[in-house]
């Protein structure tokens, strides 16, 4: 069996990859677990100087690596280069910090000395989406890397250059072989992989389907997962709030990767008296993007990852609009064979529909509107998801408290789209997920977090 990467702008077969076998994968855990003695006990210096390397192996290999991502999975070539920018920024920020979050911390006790040390778990699974095919792998892998763990990737299946890539950018980066390896695998073979011994953890971000059953698998072996799930993050537009930042935010928010992140601004829950003058510029900013071939520097959105992923999407849309709500923009399929979906706005958006329930994983958006601010906040929360949130309003201290108190999720922004940065813990409550990435609190999830007590 093989696995195919296919162009979503064209629908063309980029390349068949040959699929691994479990034999050959239980093989590549063994070659990787031999690395690890000496990597575990690897000086800060040396960890921190490899991570270097691959900030500048990625740097250096940017513009191809954003082109792979554009015929893989269809990112705008841009938006792949900064991308990859952000993966060297999250190599570098581990290579000055990692060293910093990882030392012992003394604890004062009845003990002549007592204190917390950090200590790396081994290899870790990383199952990964397509979405951010760089990024998201490198948010864990570089945190790992610098804790002393090793890793092993199943990359998702339409993405199998950009896998292979990774296991590249590492090797060429100088660090010990095998320390990182990519498996091509099916979602059928994860379960036997986390259970294989070598396996200490895994990290998975996806669905929410594919995180329950990644995490039931693994809690039957007990072995620790973290989550980052979906998302349908509300952006509360308060009365008071500059309504042309808002717009701009949101708009930037809800278009990223052509509508695929899980952190995009998916419902916009707007007060009423605002609603109308809200809307006008959203829908006139949303209609100002540029839909097209993801090579195109110009573009600004490009296809649907997969031709499946849209025919969900429009298909949300289409219920979406039987149950009542309004298209004032897109809602409509492209001809021809590729996976585009238009910037899609809906309006008079109520609880029972897909759009208001449901996370809406591409370039269309939600506007609800609230009766008050109190009201804002009950729909913001009226969700099974807890990924980010925002608010935008001019009052900065009301601003912080909404964000601060009120809002259920993992992270809040006041005035600003939401966003995952190196030196932030990044995941989840509720149905999104649970754990955290990036930060010290990312790295020392896969650690053993050890109590040193001498009498
Ligand atoms: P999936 O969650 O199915 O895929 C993510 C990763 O999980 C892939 O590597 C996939 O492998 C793997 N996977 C899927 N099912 C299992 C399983 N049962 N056991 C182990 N691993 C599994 O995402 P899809 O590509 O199908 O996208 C569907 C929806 O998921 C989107 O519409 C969106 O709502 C959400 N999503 C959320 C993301 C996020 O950033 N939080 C990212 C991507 C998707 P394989 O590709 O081989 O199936």
């Amino acid at each position: 069996m093989g696995i195919v990467s296919i162009n979503p702008a064209t629908g063309e077969e980029i390349k068949v990859y040959n699929e691994l076998s479990l034999d050959d994968s239980f093989q590549k855990l063994a070659l990787v677990n031999q690395s690890w003695k000496a990597w575990r006990n690897s000086r800060a210096d040396e960890r921190g100087s490899l991570l270097r390397n691959m900030a500048a192996v990625l740097r250096k290999r940017k513009k191809e690596l954003a082109v792979l991502m554009a015929n893989e999975m269809g990112k705008p070539v841009t938006q792949g280069e900064a991308e990859i920018e952000k993966c060297a920024v999250c190599c570098e920020y581990y290579a000055e910090y990692g060293a910093q979050h990882r030392a012992d911390r003394l604890v004062t006790t009845e003990a002549s000395k007592s204190y917390v040390s950090f200590q790396p778990i081994g290899m870790i699974l990383a199952v990964m989406p397509w979405n951010f095919p760089f990024w998201q792998v490198f948010r864990f892998l570089a945190p790992a890397l610098s804790a002393g763990n090793y890793g092993v990737l199943k990359h998702a299946s339409n993405v199998p250059g950009c896998a292979l890539a990774i296991e590249e950018i590492v090797n060429q980066a100088g660090f010990p072989k095998n320390i990182f390896s990519t498996l091509l695998i099916g979602a059928e073979h994860v379960a036997k992989i986390i259970q294989h011994p070598l396996v200490k953890a895994v990290t998975l971000t996806g669905s929410t389907n594919a995180g329950i059953r990644v995490a039931t698998t693994a809690a039957s072996v007990l072995k620790k997962t973290v989550l980052e799930l979906g998302g349908s993050d509300a952006y509360v537009i308060l009365v008071d709030a500059d309504l042309e930042l808002a717009a701009e935010s949101c708009v930037e928010s809800r278009l990223i990767n052509s509508g695929q992140s899980c952190i995009a601004g998916k419902r916009f829950i707007v007060e009423k008296s605002i609603v109308e003058e809200f809307t006008a510029l959203f829908r006139k900013k949303m209609q100002a993007k540029r839909m097209g071939d993801p090579l195109d520097a110009n573009t600004d959105v490009g296809p649907q990852a997969r031709a499946d992923l849209r025919d969900e999407l429009h298909s949300q849309v289409l219920h979406s609009i039987e149950k009542g709500a309004k298209c004032i923009l897109g809602g409509k399929v492209p001809a021809g064979d590729n996976a585009f979906y238009p910037p899609t706005i809906l309006t008079s958006v109520t609880p029972g529909m897909p759009a208001y329930d449901d996370e809406l994983f591409g370039p269309v958006a939600s506007i609800i509107t609230a009766e008050d601010e109190q009201d804002a906040i009950r729909i913001a929360n009226d969700t099974v998801f807890g990924l980010g949130s925002a608010v935008f309003t001019k009052d900065i201290a009301k601003g912080e408290r909404i964000a601060a108190t009120k809002l259920q999720a993992g992270s809040s922004y006041v005035n600003h789209r939401v966003l995952s940065d190196p030196r932030l813990p990044f995941g989840g409550i509720k149905t999104s997920g649970y754990g955290r990435e990036l930060g010290d609190f990312g790295m020392h999830e896969f650690m053993n977090i050890k109590t040193i007590y001498i009498r």
